[in-house]
């Protein structure tokens, strides 16, 4: 049972956004994006992301969208058009309040310099007195001690650090070479400067990956203790991901193993006093992750599960996604196209999805499910809770078979999902999906 449910959940989205990204299309255009920007309210309060594609190299099981780049130069030009951007969207979405920022990619850090530059035009351009997050993704590999003094100088106060896997085996075979030593060097260096709120990311399902692997990333995980930390599998997808042909496919664990490496990680984790958030956080109980789970206010955007609670998400840089009330809009994913339309004055949007109603409720439901594993349809979803708990009744037996009671507990209009159906969260949430329902339905006629 477990192995075809887990083959099954591979298949659905990860629920960061709903509607998902490739349901986005190009009827969403520039121009509806100024007018989106403008109708938001004088008090809208403002998330801002900026996506860096730059590596100094790729690292093999990489998915992010990314390339290497080991000259400075492309590196320039493109933080030249994120100034820009960063002006042009700046006096679209007028004085409203920035509360977060998040620099993600990539690596952020290959701005070298002009992360201070790009700080000052958003510093210039943007409201930050508000601000009480200010994010970034790093690179162990790449810190300096030079490195760790921009970090203070723009202000920021959480970093999240790859580390993926500690042993000296699978670094090898996933092409990221990075001694445990040079981690904990990094994690000293940033709590002596201040920058104490730290997380984690660790990977399952790699190839040479044990068991004893995973416990040994646990293990590193307790006695460095960071706030919080992500825990992904490895997702195998090279005709989508090319570089991901380094890996050598038949090193891979199988989807039983994979589900013992997830768990074995979750009970470490959890033994070591780290809360279970979702699908694949874990937070120490008095991180504001932690708490927000506990409370019912978790939140679930690209970046995974958040207590961002900014009224929209304004995305910069190349393949950048903005959520905003209307709707979601993303940025063109081809350099070149998207600093000809900045360079023009112009945003960069490629595509998008302007929300019905009804995208909208669903959201609300998979947000809830996907953050607190229960929903009660009638508190989310008013007088379309009865249509939608008949609709989700009749899916939910086709997607888990006759297994699916021991992964439920259905009260009335409260679905909450068992440990049993934990590692199907996804899949459970997409009973909620009409997008994939149609494309299923599409599939299996042309089947
Ligand atoms: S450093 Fe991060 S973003 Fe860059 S290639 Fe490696 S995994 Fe991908």
């Amino acid at each position: 049972m477990t192995t075809s449910h887990l083959l099954a959940e591979a298949k659905v989205p990860r629920y960061t956004s709903y509607p998902t990204a490739p349901h986005f299309s190009k009827a969403v255009t520039p121009r509806d994006y100024t007018q989106w920007l403008a109708a938001l309210p004088s008090d809208t309060t403002l998330s801002l992301y900026l996506h860096i594609p730059f590596c100094r190299e790729l690292c093999n099981y990489c998915g992010c969208f990314t390339k290497a780049s080991r000259r400075s130069e492309p590196v320039e030009r493109y933080a030249a058009v994120l100034r820009r951007e960063i002006e042009l969207i700046a006096g679209l979405a007028g004085s409203r309040q920035v509360t977060r920022i998040h620099w993600g990619g990539g690596t952020p850090s290959v701005l070298d310099s002009d992360l201070l530059t790009v700080h000052a035009a958003l510093d210039r351009h943007f409201a930050l007195c508000s601000l009480t997050e200010h994010a970034i993704e790093l690179d162990p590999r790449v810190v300096d001690e030079r490195l760790v003094e921009r970090l203070v100088q723009i202000g920021i106060n959480r970093a999240s650090l790859g580390v993926q896997d500690v042993s000296p085996h699978v670094q090898q075979a996933i092409g990221r070479i990075q001694p445990p030593e040079r981690v904990e060097a990094v994690v000293a260096a940033l709590r002596a400067a201040g920058i104490g709120q730290l997380s984690f990311d660790f990977m399952y399902g790699l190839p040479r990956q044990t068991i004893d692997d995973v416990r040994a990333n646990m293990e590193f995980a307790r006695r460095l203790h960071p706030q919080r930390i992500s825990l992904f599998g490895y997702a195998h997808v090279p005709w989508f991901r090319p570089h991901q042909r380094l890996i050598d496919a038949s090193a891979l664990p199988g989807a039983a193993e994979r589900l013992e490496q997830a768990e074995t990680a979750r009970a470490l984790l959890i033994e070591a006093g780290y809360q279970a958030i979702g699908i694949d956080h874990f937070a120490l109980p008095d991180d504001e992750l932690a708490r927000a789970a506990r409370e019912g206010w978790l939140r679930r955007n690209f970046q995974g599960y958040t207590t961002d609670d900014a009224d929209a998400l304004l995305g910069l840089g190349v393949s950048a996604i903005g959520q905003l009330p209307q709707g979601y809009v993303q940025n063109s994913p081809d350099q070149y196209l998207y600093s000809t339309a900045v360079t023009a004055g112009q945003p960069a949007t490629a595509r998008g999805l302007a929300f019905t109603d009804e995208d909208r409720l669903r959201a609300r439901v998979i947000e809830r499910l996907m953050c607190d594993l229960s929903v009660d349809l009638e508190a989310v979803a008013g007088g379309h809770a009865a249509a939608l708990k008949a609709e989700f009744d009749n899916r939910i037996k086709s997607i888990l078979g006759a297994d699916g009671g021991e992964m439920l507990q259905v009260e009335n209009s409260r679905i909450a999902v068992t440990d049993a159906g934990r590692p199907y969260l996804r899949l459970i949430a997409s009973a909620f999906d009409t997008y994939l329902e149609r494309e299923n339905a599409r599939h299996s006629v042309a089947v």
